[in-house]
């Protein structure tokens, strides 16, 4: 049995993981990443969000990612029956960046992984935290376990949980807390051989509503592939049962915004679903510890809001460790806890106001209203901190005020 020190010790080298690693790693402190899947690997979340920009920069991975080649996103299409409309970033009411990228992760986390190497980080790959000890002050001793069964102890001053589905410390501690959502499912996979109805699809999720409950996405990649998914109540989504191949290509036959796109499209590898991926946290932090990303909280994916908070709490997760570990005083809940829920708060009115028909109201409505689509663009495109926004400083109340004012004429193919 092998025992090592480090300062910090992160679980997971998805973007939280490492944008906390990059941002303390500049900071001097020396970090460590134990990741339990060997790179690269298959994750879902593909769409990001102009927020995003921010943070990768800050965590300085953009000159990497520039390289990359990755499909610039300009906007979100959604798409209703014959409708469609298009929320460009470049309206947005928020200063900030007007672009972002569809990315498949596996390359993109990669690069992540291998910038934060380069500057010093050590990563251990194919090993799984098994267990955690909070010893006293600035000593934590964490158990890893390798992939051939071999143990091995590192202690550090303090850990971040940023391991994403596999929600470590929120299991280990007990403080795991269900989504206030309904649970849904996702079934997706990759395409090929697409058919884009105009040429400037391919830089824009489009966001295929079917009814209130259930939508598909397109998330075109730079290489001609793109993610195409459906997402609603598990028995509506698996229309052939446990037959993941049979239900997707239902969807592609069946669906009209996929079926005119994807009737020649081939598809890349088995469709693989997920459910009941919503999930919250009791708590954030604790003596010596801080939990990031989709471990502390996964809303829904309607809006792509999943990386845009991974990367949103690495950077705040990085600051704040870096405070307390050169003696000044942190308050956890006002400048951790309290920062990310206030964002999330807004992401959640649009997921509920999303699945009880009224910001589909909003988004198709054929009434013109520059200002009410400047403030939605950026709320799209993840500035949800931005209370200078009217939408994000009353977002409760101005949702369904909003659907009134501007749903009141039939605008979809079903009854809202
Ligand atoms: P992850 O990227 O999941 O990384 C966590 C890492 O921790 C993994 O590599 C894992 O192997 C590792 N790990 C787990 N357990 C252990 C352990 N015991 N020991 C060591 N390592 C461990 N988000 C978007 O931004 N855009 C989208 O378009 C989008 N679409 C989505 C669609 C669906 C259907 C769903 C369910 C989610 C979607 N998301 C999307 C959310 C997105 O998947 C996550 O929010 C994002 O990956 C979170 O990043 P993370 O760094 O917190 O965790």
């Amino acid at each position: 049995m092998n025992n090592r020190k480090t300062d910090i010790l992160i679980i997971g080298a998805g973007p939280s993981g490492t944008v906390a690693a990059s941002m303390l790693r500049q900071k001097g402190y020396e970090v460590t990443i134990v990741e339990k899947q060997k790179f690269p690997r298959f994750v879902i979340g593909e769409s990001l969000l102009p927020r995003c920009m921010d943070n990768l920069e800050l965590a300085g991975f953009l000159p990497a990612l520039m390289k990359a080649g990755f499909q610039k996103k300009q906007g979100a299409k959604f798409i209703a029956g014959s409708e469609s409309r298009i929320y460009d970033f470049s309206l947005q009411f928020t200063e900030g960046w007007k672009w972002t990228w569809q990315v498949q992760r596996d390359r993109f986390d990669n690069i992540l992984a291998e910038e934060v190497q380069k500057a010093g980080v050590k990563i251990r790959f194919e090993a799984g935290v098994t267990d955690v000890k909070f010893a006293a002050k600035e000593h934590v001793v964490t158990e890893i376990t390798h992939a051939d069964g071999e143990k091995e102890h590192i202690e550090s001053r303090f850990i971040i949980d940023a391991s994403g589905y596999g929600r470590v410390l929120p299991k280990m501690l007990k403080i795991e807390e269900p989504s206030n959502f309904p649970s849904r499912c996702a079934l997706f996979a990759h395409v090929e051989n697409i058919e884009f109805q105009d040429p400037k699809e391919p830089n824009h999720i489009l966001i295929l509503s079917h009814s209130k409950n259930m939508w598909g996405w397109v998330i075109p990649f730079s290489n001609t592939r793109a993610s195409v998914g459906i997402v609603g109540n598990e028995e509506d989504v698996m229309v052939a049962g446990d037959n993941f191949l049979e239900s997707y290509t239902y969807w592609h036959a069946h669906f009209d915004p996929m079926k005119s796109r994807l009737k020649n499209a081939k598809i890349l590898f088995p469709p693989r679903k997920i459910s009941g991926y919503g999930g919250s946290v009791s708590k954030k932090f604790g003596p010596g510890f801080a939990i990031a990303g989709n471990s502390a909280e996964l809303v829904d994916p309607v809006f792509s809001s999943g990386a845009t908070y991974a990367t949103e709490s690495g950077v705040l997760v990085a600051k704040l460790v870096d405070k307390e570990l050169t003696g000044e005083k942190v308050d956890w809940q006002v400048e951790y806890a309290d920062y990310l829920d206030r964002g999330n708060r807004v992401f959640k009115t649009f997921v509920s106001n999303w699945y009880n028909g009224d910001l589909q109201k909003i988004i198709y409505t054929k009434q013109n209203n520059d200002d009410i689509k400047r403030q939605i663009c950026s709320i799209l495109a993840g500035y949800v901190w931005d209370e200078s926004n009217p939408i994000v400083k009353k977002h409760e109340r101005a949702i369904p005020a909003l659907a009134q004012i501007l749903g009141n004429e039939k605008n979809l193919p079903w009854e809202l």
